[in-house]
């Protein structure tokens, strides 16, 4: 989608739904589908809830891509990696962003106005998928071929507010 499209539909429900196909095309060219996404949601809720279903995670993660605030979140740190892959941020941003430097945070700052959007929950599961990098978030982390600087901690905070989002419903 292009800046003058985004001009013309700001405040329609299309732009809304053309920027969540933006943010899901982009995550899958980043390796990390939506169903990975569930995943980890399901991993966190489950014991809470027995007979959540994979699907019902899935939905989840797909009402969280409605808010704006998210898909915002989404698109900038995703850029953040792929120009930082590419050489295109100015420095020191540039050795910062593609060393994944430990004391930077910034990341950590973006993911956080994902799972804020769904309150303590949200942040508390954000804190717990930070430390055991579970599923899809081993992967990219493992990967020396790309910059995820910005892409784990963005998927453990979409998959952070999503299971939040579940519990606030009263089904985990
Ligand atoms: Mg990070």
């Amino acid at each position: 989608m292009n800046r003058l499209d985004y001009r013309i539909d700001n405040l329609d429900h299309e732009v809304k739904r053309k920027l969540k196909e933006t943010v899901i095309r982009l995550m899958a060219e980043r390796g990390v589908t939506l169903v990975d996404v569930a995943k980890l949601v399901f991993d966190l809720q489950r014991p809470y809830y027995p007979t959540l279903s994979l699907e019902e995670c899935l939905a989840s993660v797909n009402s969280v891509l409605e808010k704006r605030e998210v898909q915002f979140a989404m698109l900038t740190g995703i850029a953040l990696d792929v120009c930082a892959e590419k050489g295109l941020l100015p420095e020191p941003i540039q050795t910062i962003v593609a060393s994944d430097e430990p004391l930077y945070g910034i990341d950590e700052v973006l993911a956080l106005g994902i799972t804020n959007v769904y309150g303590t929950i949200g942040l508390t599961n954000f804190g717990y998928l930070d430390k055991t990098k579970l599923g899809i978030l081993a992967v990219i982390n493992d990967n020396p071929q790309a910059v995820y600087t910005f892409m784990d901690d963005l998927v453990a905070g979409l998959a952070a507010a999503a299971s939040a989002r579940l519990a606030h419903n009263g089904m985990a």
